[in-house]
């Protein structure tokens, strides 16, 4: 009889985890739970945490404030009521002849993990109270009677589901640790760990689960984390590579006679950073590939003449241009803005948004198509209007962050791609831009442009009311005009609605009687809008009740007083683009903004959003507050989050990333040599589809 055949590695680590030592099919299914069907997943759900049994102490050897881990037994527990609703639960534990007690508030039912007797080991820091040892919120792990606490060793944690236990899960995965690491295929060369001193896989694994000490985990860490950032790198550096050099765009270079006749039209001087950013865009355009560039600048910075800048270039040379903003209002603005900017210049110009009917709609593709229509101005309807342009030279792409990420290159047209210039005004720290951006070039405007006052603005407490409409009254009289902020409810357009119309009625009776105001929100039509939007602009009205609809790029420079209500439910990059309406004009801006925040890191984030004016160190503080996940979740990137990278942690192992992807693209453009398959597998199966790199290999 032939022997059973060895499994290959392939087979090995395709296991369903039913047939794993220990597991069955009553674990099978309490693993499945998980998200883990193999012996593969298994080996690669890394733990959510560690317990650091290293410095494994007697209760009657601990050092004040001291980090360790104790063993004893359960004494007994108390429940106690410590006022306003909180409690705390109290387990008092022995070990011989000494007690340590641990602390936890506001979980009660931790209790019944706690029975007279059991035997635990607490993880903590050790502190004296009134002579006695307590630790508050340790970490646990319960020992059977007989086994001995695992002295010197650092245990993996990892996310369980009900049914499974911690050792349970211990024990599975220490088992495909040792069955399969060597099935495990290496995706680095051997030149590339050595350069980058990263730990080979097979060393890897099995430390990032049983760490043989601090320094180990260290290492294995490293290596997991690099390369979940190396290989996001270089999924975005295949991506630019064959963005803007596989594809062919026209060039439009600028000369001296083309730059006086755009800024002929231009009524002020351009600010330092916006020379810079035209020179950097105009070297893109002058080149035989795409321009695939990011204007990021902070609300107000002026962002909108670079990009008529740009598009005047390719009109120039006969190319049609397109400007997408993500709602209609901001559309109709840049509209009537160009319309003023451009009287004297002969551009035919078109706006495109959802609002026309299928008859006008028909009519501008159509001489889009003729190349009858030099300027394109529109909302997303451009893209799903299936438009085909005749000769379209550069795609603008304003409020980028409102769009998904690749929206940018839906606009594809046979023969040449066009240019692409994406802007947006959410500044964000720098290891978040080389994560979501990286396959752009970035432009930046820090500086506003001349004569801007920053605008004043205040937290307030209720009992400050009347005093603040009393100096929003003042500036009503004195000509300005004013903006009234109401929360997004739910998520609920139509009870949003509700909300700004009771706002509106109880202003119009109240504080602001005798006024003209109006209403602006989500439920109202875009014709209703654009009207409400028009006669705010032309003074009719003094005060728009809004609800955050004017969030992005609303340009009237007349409106200098803002109340924003409910300020804790939007975010710093919400409330900071809010702020930014009242900040257009000479006129200085003052902001008030009411808020019951409910926690502590809720109240910070007020306070520093009310004592900082820079967007980029709103952004960077808000990533300090709360980590890139915010950030990267509430955004419609379409990129698949981190496991093991963290990019407020880890930006100097980003920095490493990019260059040796961009190195690695460099050398091998589309990843064809035989070493560096696994990565090219690697870096397809997690991002082809999200970075549309179907085309790179
Ligand atoms: P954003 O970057 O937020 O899109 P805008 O492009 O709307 O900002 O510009 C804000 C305001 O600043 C506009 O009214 C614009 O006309 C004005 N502006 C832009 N550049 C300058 C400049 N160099 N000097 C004076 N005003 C400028
Ligand atoms: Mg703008």
């Amino acid at each position: 009889m032939d022997a059973p055949r060895e499994k290959s590695p392939a087979e090995l680590l395709a296991t369903p985890v039913q047939y794993l030592k220990g597991v069955g099919p009553v674990r099978a299914e309490l693993l499945e739970r998980l998200g883990l069907r193999t012996a593969q997943e298994v080996l690669f759900f890394f733990p959510r945490d560690y317990q650091d049994m290293s410095e494994l102490r007697s209760i009657s050897d601990l050092d004040e404030n001291a980090s360790v881990s104790i063993c004893g037994v359960v004494e007994e527990t108390d429940l106690r009521d410590t006022g306003s609703g909180r409690s705390l639960l109290g387990v008092l534990v022995r070990e011989g002849n000494y007690y340590l007690r641990a602390l936890w508030f506001n979980q009660p039912y931790m209790r019944q993990r706690f029975p007279v007797g059991r035997r635990l080991l607490l993880s903590g820091t050790a502190k004296l109270n009134g002579g006695r040892w307590e630790m508050v919120h340790p970490k646990v792990e319960f020992l059977a009677d007989d086994a001995a606490p695992p002295a010197g060793r650092i245990l993996p944690v990892y996310a369980l589901t009900e049914g499974l236990s911690q050792n349970h899960m211990r024990r599975i995965v220490e088992h495909v640790i040792e069955l399969c690491t060597a099935a495990v295929p290496e995706a680095f060369p051997d030149e590339f760990l050595d350069a980058h001193q990263l730990w080979p896989i097979h060393a890897a694994l099995p430390q990032i689960h049983n760490p043989a000490g601090p320094e180990a985990l260290e290492q294995a860490r490293r290596r997991f984390i690099f390369q979940e950032l190396f290989v996001l790198q270089l999924a975005l550096a295949l991506r630019k590579q064959w963005l803007t050099v596989d594809a062919a765009a026209p060039p439009l270079p600028v000369d001296g006679k083309i730059d006086s006749r755009i800024r002929r039209l231009f009524s002020f001087r351009l600010t330092e950073d916006q020379e810079r950013a035209i020179r950097e865009i105009t070297a893109d355009l002058a080149r035989e590939h795409p321009m695939n560039r990011l204007l990021q600048g902070d609300v107000g910075s002026g962002k909108t003449i670079v990009a008529v800048y740009a598009m005047l270039v390719a009109i120039a040379h006969g190319h049609q241009a397109s400007i997408m903003a993500p709602t209609e209002i901001l559309a109709r603005q840049h509209y009537e803005t160009f319309s003023r900017l451009l009287q004297q210049a002969r551009v035919r110009m078109t706006l495109l948004t959802g609002a026309l009917t299928a008859a006008q709609r028909k009519r501008i593709l159509e001489k889009v198509a003729q190349g009858e229509i030099d300027l394109v101005v529109g909302t997303q309807a451009i893209v799903q209007s299936g438009v085909e342009f005749a000769r379209l030279g550069l795609v603008v792409i304003d409020e980028q962050h409102k769009f998904g990420v690749r929206q940018r290159s839906a606009l594809k047209q046979a023969g040449l791609a066009p240019h692409y210039l994406v802007m947006t005004a959410t500044p964000i720290p720098r290891t978040m831009a080389l994560s979501l951006y990286g396959d752009l070039e970035i432009s930046t405007l820090r500086e506003p442009p001349p004569g801007r006052q920053p605008v004043r603005s205040y937290l307030a407490e209720e009992h400050q009311r009347a005093k603040w409409w009393d100096f929003y009254r003042r500036k009503l009289r004195e000509g300005r005009q004013g903006y009234v902020i109401t929360p997004l409810v739910d998520e609920s357009e139509t009870i949003d609605a509700a909300n700004v119309r009771q706002v509106f009625e109880d202003l119009k009776q109240d504080e602001l009687r005798g006024f003209r105001l109006d209403l602006l929100h989500g439920r109202m039509t875009p014709d209703e809008k654009a009207a409400a939007m028009e006669r705010f602009r032309a003074g009719q009205t003094q005060v728009l009740v809004s609800t955050s609809v004017v969030e992005v790029g609303v340009d009237v420079p007349n409106a200098t007083v803002m109340t924003i209500e409910g300020g804790e439910r939007f975010g710093l990059a919400q409330l900071h683009q809010l702020r930014g309406r009242i900040n257009r004009g000479s006129h200085p801006g003052f902001l008030c903004v009411f808020a019951a925040p409910q926690t502590d890191e809720s109240r910070q984030r007020l306070e520093a959003f009310v004592k900082t004016t820079s967007g980029f160190d709103l952004a960077e503080i808000d990533f300090q507050l709360r980590g890139p996940g915010d950030i990267f979740g509430s955004q419609q990137h379409g990129l698949p989050r981190f496991y093991v990278a963290d990019l407020a942690r880890d930006a100097a192992v980003l920095e490493e990333a990019r260059q040796a992807a961009q190195q690695l693209v460099a050398a091998d453009p589309k990843l064809r040599d035989p070493r560096h398959d696994r990565l090219r597998k690697m870096t397809m199966s997690r991002y082809g589809r999200a970075l549309e790199l179907g085309d790179v290999g």
